[in-house]
C-alpha cells in the first residue's frame, strides 16, 4: 500500500530542495491568531503524491460503482457527524459565521450523495444505434475515469466548492490529489482524513498543502485532468501551465453576477435575495449578487427595501458577516467603492468609510456608471450597485455586457422564463438566489471569463471522464466497405445508397 503524504513537516534531509518557505501559517482573519502551520509542499512532493495516486488508481476503479458509492456514502456520514468541528475550522480559517459554514456542509453533502447514487447510471456502458451502413456492429459507449485528477480549490467555500469536483471525480473512479487554498489547508486536510477513515486501503484522496507554486506544480505533474476553482487571473496561469502537457482543465472562475427586477416582481422577495446574495459571506461568493438592475416602476420601492434590510446586517465579531479573508482584497473593495463615487455614484449605505480593518460594512451604491470597476470587475466584498432601467431589454443587455458569465437571478411573476432564456450565463435562478447551485442534478459553471466545463449533475460526472466508444462486429457485412477486396459492385451500391439515404434531404 502506498503511503499518504505527511501532514506535518518532514525532516530537512527527507525533503527535496524547496524554492519557497518550508511551511506557511494560517491566521484567523478576525483576530490574527495563529490557526495552524502547514507544509509548503514542493514540486517533488507533488509528483510523489501523484505517483501514489496513480498506483492507487486501478484499485479504486476495480472497486466498481456500487462499492465506491458505499464508501462515498460513508464519507458523507463522516462529514455530517463532524459537521460542527468542520464548521468551526472553516470559521477559524476564513472567517465566515459557523452557521454559514454549516449551510455549506449541508449543500455539499447533497451533491456528494447525488454523485455516488448516479455515477453508474450516467457513466456506465450503454448501447447506441449503429446505423444502416454499419448494421452488422453493436456499438456501446461508456465514460471512463482519467486515472488521477488534480483539484485546486479556493478558500471562500472551502467545503462546498472543492467537493463539487472531489465528489464527482471520485464517484467517476478517479483518484484525486487536492490542493486547497493556502487560506484553508486545515479544511482540506480534515476532508482527506475523514476520507481515509472510510477508504483506509489506498491513498485515493490526498491533500497537498502549499502556496500558489504548489498548485502550479500539480498542473505540471502529469495528472489526467485539473479541476480548478478560483479567480480568472489564476485560471489563466493554470491553463498556461496545463497547456505545456496538454492536460485538460475544468475552469470554475470568477463572476460579476446580476439580479434583475422586473416591474411585475415580488419586490420584497427580490430585495431580500439581493441583500443575502450580495452580503452573505461578506460578498466573497463567486455567484454573489454584485449588480442589480431594477425596472424604473419598482426602483424606489426596491432601493428602500434593500437599504432597510442591509442596514440590519453588521460586519464584525459575532456579526452576520465576518471579515474579508484575504488582506489584499480589502484594497480592491476600497478601490471599487472609490471609483464608483468618483464617477458620480452615490452610497445609500456604507461607502468610503465602510471599511474598518478587515471588516467591510454593507454598501449599496446607486447611479454608478456601467464602466466603473464597481460594475465591471469582481469586487468580492459586501457591496451592491443598483441601477434603474427603462425596460427588461435594457436590463438584459447590461447583464450580458459583462466579461463574466457565471450566474444570474431574475425576479418576475410572469416573465421569468422569457428573461432567463435571454441571459447569457451558465446558470439563472428565477424568483430566488442561487437555487441552481443547490440542485444536485443541475450542472454548474460559467461561460466567457467565468470559465468552462461543469461541476454537479450528469455533466459534472462526465467532466472527470472521457467517452470510450467500442464497436463489436456481430456478423460479416454483406457490404464490406473497408477492404481492398471491395469490388465495383459494392462501389455502385454505395453510390446508389448515398442517393437513397441522403439525396432527398
Ligand atoms: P485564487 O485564484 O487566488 O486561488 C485559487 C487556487 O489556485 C488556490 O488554491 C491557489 O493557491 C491556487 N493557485 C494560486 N496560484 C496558482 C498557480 N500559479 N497555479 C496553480 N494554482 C494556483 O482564488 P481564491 O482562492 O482567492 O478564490 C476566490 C476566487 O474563486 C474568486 O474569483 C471566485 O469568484 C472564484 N470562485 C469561483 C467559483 C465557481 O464556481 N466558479 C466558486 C468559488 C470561487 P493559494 O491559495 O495557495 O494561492
Amino acid at each position: 500500500m502506498a503511503e499518504a503524504l505527511p501532514t506535518t513537516v518532514a525532516a530537512p534531509e527527507e525533503r527535496p530542495a524547496a524554492a519557497g518557505p518550508r511551511t506557511f501559517d494560517v491566521r484567523d482573519p478576525a483576530t490574527g491568531a495563529l490557526v495552524g502551520t502547514y507544509p509548503n509542499h514542493t514540486a517533488a512532493e507533488v509528483d510523489a503524491a501523484v505517483a501514489r495516486a496513480r498506483a492507487a488508481s486501478d484499485w479504486w476503479q476495480q472497486l466498481g460503482f456500487a462499492e465506491r458509492a458505499r464508501r462515498l456514502d460513508r464519507w458523507r456520514g463522516e462529514i455530517a457527524r463532524g459537521a460542527s468541528e468542520l464548521a468551526a475550522l472553516v470559521r477559524a480559517e476564513m472567517g465566515k459565521p459557523r452557521a454559514d459554514a454549516q449551510l455549506e456542509i449541508a449543500m455539499a453533502a447533497e451533491h456528494l450523495r447525488w454523485a455516488a447514487r448516479n455515477a453508474e447510471r450516467v457513466l456506465g456502458p450503454r448501447s447506441v444505434p449503429a446505423g444502416l451502413l454499419t448494421i452488422n456492429h453493436a456499438a456501446t459507449v461508456e465514460y471512463l475515469p482519467y486515472g488521477v485528477v488534480g483539484v485546486i480549490g479556493p478558500w471562500n467555500y472551502p467545503i462546498f466548492t472543492p467537493l463539487g469536483s472531489l465528489s464527482f471525480a471520485l464517484a467517476a473512479g478517479n483518484t484525486v490529489v487536492f490542493k486547497p487554498s493556502e487560506f484553508t489547508p486545515g479544511v482540506g486536510l480534515w476532508l482527506k482524513q475523514a476520507f481515509d477513515r472510510v477508504v483506509p486501503e489506498r491513498p485515493v484522496l490526498q491533500t497537498i498543502t502549499g502556496l500558489g507554486a504548489t498548485g502550479a506544480a500539480l498542473c505540471r505533474a502529469g495528472v489526467g485532468k485539473i479541476g480548478f476553482t478560483g479567480s480568472t487571473a489564476t485560471g489563466r496561469k493554470v491553463m498556461a501551465a496545463c497547456a505545456e502537457t496538454l492536460t485538460p482543465v475544468l475552469m470554475e472562475c470568477g463572476g460579476k453576477d446580476a439580479l434583475v427586477v422586473a416591474p411585475d416582481a415580488d419586490v420584497a422577495a427580490a430585495a431580500d435575495a439581493a441583500v443575502w446574495g450580495g452580503l452573505s459571506n461578506a460578498g466573497q461568493t463567486c455567484l454573489g449578487v454584485e449588480r442589480v438592475y431594477v425596472h424604473r416602476d419598482v426602483y424606489d420601492e426596491f432601493v428602500s427595501r434593500a437599504v432597510t434590510l442591509a442596514r440590519s446586517v453588521q460586519a464584525g465579531p459575532g456579526g452576520a458577516i465576518g471579515p474579508i479573508t484575504m488582506p489584499r482584497q480589502v484594497e480592491i473593495i476600497r478601490a471599487h467603492i472609490a471609483d464608483a463615487l468618483a464617477r458620480g455614484g452615490r452610497a445609500l449605505l456604507g461607502g468610503s468609510d465602510a471599511i474598518d480593518g478587515r471588516y467591510v460594512q454593507p454598501t449599496i451604491l446607486i447611479d454608478v456608471p456601467e464602466d466603473s470597476t464597481a460594475v465591471t470587475e469582481e469586487t468580492f466584498g459586501p457591496t451592491l450597485t443598483v441601477t434603474r432601467v427603462d425596460s427588461m431589454d435594457e436590463a438584459i443587455d447590461l447583464v450580458n455586457a459583462s466579461a463574466y458569465g457565471l450566474g444570474a437571478s431574475v425576479f418576475s411573476r410572469r416573465h421569468g422564463p422569457d428573461i432567463a432564456r435571454r441571459i447569457r450565463t451558465g446558470n439563472v435562478a428565477i424568483n430566488a438566489f442561487v437555487a441552481f447551485a443547490t440542485i444536485p442534478s443541475l450542472p454548474l459553471g460559467g461561460i466567457r471569463e467565468s470559465g468552462f466545463g461543469r461541476v454537479h449533475g450528469a455533466d459534472g460526472l462526465r467532466e472527470f471522464t472521457y467517452p470510450h466508444a467500442v464497436t463489436r462486429q456481430r456478423f460479416r457485412s454483406p457490404l464490406p466497405l473497408t477492404t481492398f477486396t471491395r469490388g465495383p459492385r459494392t462501389d455502385a451500391l454505395v453510390g446508389r445508397l448515398i442517393g437513397l439515404l441522403h439525396g432527398r434531404a
